[in-house]
């Protein structure tokens, strides 16, 4: 399909928020022929200037277009904006921030009704849409035959990375990203605690906590996934797990002498303690991956 063709492509688009309508936007741009619908009807006004047309309701929405792009609050709006609208032979893909469980319950619930379906795990802010510089993206699991049909159309407002036929996969790819991040803001949240107090400037203190970040993630996430694949814990180990637990009574003392709640750090330290006791202490921290599987 050439780009010309892609821009053919009538697009539906359910909800605009603050996401949606970001995306709307990109199709617009992009001469897609493009019907909304948001609950609070007020929100698609904006658009209609940039020659969106507005459909009165969620079904005259779904039936302007195949292909039908939710963008709704959570898997509950979804279910109520798609209650009862006939889905024969619609291309469905939601956007929708999901649980992966709740994400093949809709592509199955989906296909039931006659769709074919792809999910899609947001990797943006609104700011982010339509620059592609900006670096986002969207995790796109289901139909790996509807998402190449869909694909030039689906990469107007943002990249796209498939990662596969099980529908909940985009949603776990998605919160597994997001976990991380909150892990890193939790160490961010501690180290800006610590200095809160002195006289350390945090504008001079942040590039200092960011190259540090930077310096130790890359080769700590691609050892960490090297050795969950060969199983081999303690081949080219830097900073041995017998040290870095030693390495925590200083780092739980500082925040003991600064005045700094450790809450955020404890929970680590106490797993990195419980994979010693049944450790040599040769190993690096790989190990706690499993310690946390239920
Ligand atoms: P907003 O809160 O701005 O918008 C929520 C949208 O859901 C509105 O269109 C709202 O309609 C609609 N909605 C809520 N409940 C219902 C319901 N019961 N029935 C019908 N419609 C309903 O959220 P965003 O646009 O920011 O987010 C949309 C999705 O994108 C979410 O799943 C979010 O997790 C995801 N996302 C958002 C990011 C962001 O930074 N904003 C980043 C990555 C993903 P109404 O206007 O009537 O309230």
């Amino acid at each position: 399909m050439t780009a010309n063709a892609s821009a053919e492509t009538p697009v539906t688009l359910l909800g605009l928020g603050a996401m949606g309508t970001a995306l709307a936007r990109t199709w617009l741009a992009a001469g897609h022929p493009l019907t909304v619908w948001n609950r609070t009807a007020a929100r698609a006004e904006p658009l209609v200037a940039e020659g969106a047309k507005v459909a009165d309701g969620a079904a005259e929405a779904v039936a302007a277009s195949t292909l039908v792009i939710v963008c709704l609050l959570d898997d509950a709006s979804v279910a109520a904006a798609l209650d009862g609208i006939d889905l024969t032979g619609k291309d469905l893909v939601n956007l929708t921030t999901t649980t992966p469980a709740e994400a093949r319950a809709r592509a199955a619930w989906a296909e039931e009704r006659g769709a074919r379906y792809l999910d899609g795990g947001i990797m943006a802010v609104p700011p982010m849409i339509g620059i592609p510089e900006a670096g986002g993206y969207v995790f796109y699991s289901g139909s790996r035959e509807l998402f190449e049909l869909h694909r030039e159309s689906l990469a107007v407002p943002v990249g796209t990375t498939y990662v596969g036929e099980d529908a909940g996969f985009a949603a776990l790819h998605d919160v597994a990203l997001l976990s991380a991040m909150y892990g890193m803001f939790a160490g961010v949240t501690h180290a800006f605690a610590l200095i809160r107090r002195e006289n350390i400037d945090p504008v001079a203190f942040a590039p200092l906590l960011v190259n540090w970040i930077q310096a130790m993630v890359d080769p700590s996430v691609e050892q960490t996934a090297r050795q969950l694949v060969s199983g081999d814990l303690t081949t080219d180990v830097v900073s041995n797990l017998a040290m870095q637990v030693a390495g925590t009574k200083t780092l739980l003392a500082t925040a003991e002498e600064q005045g700094v709640s450790a809450e955020l750090i404890q929970p680590q330290f106490a797993l990195m303690r419980r994979l010693l006791a049944t450790s040599t202490g040769e190993e690096d921290l790989t190990g706690t991956v499993d310690l946390l599987l239920r």
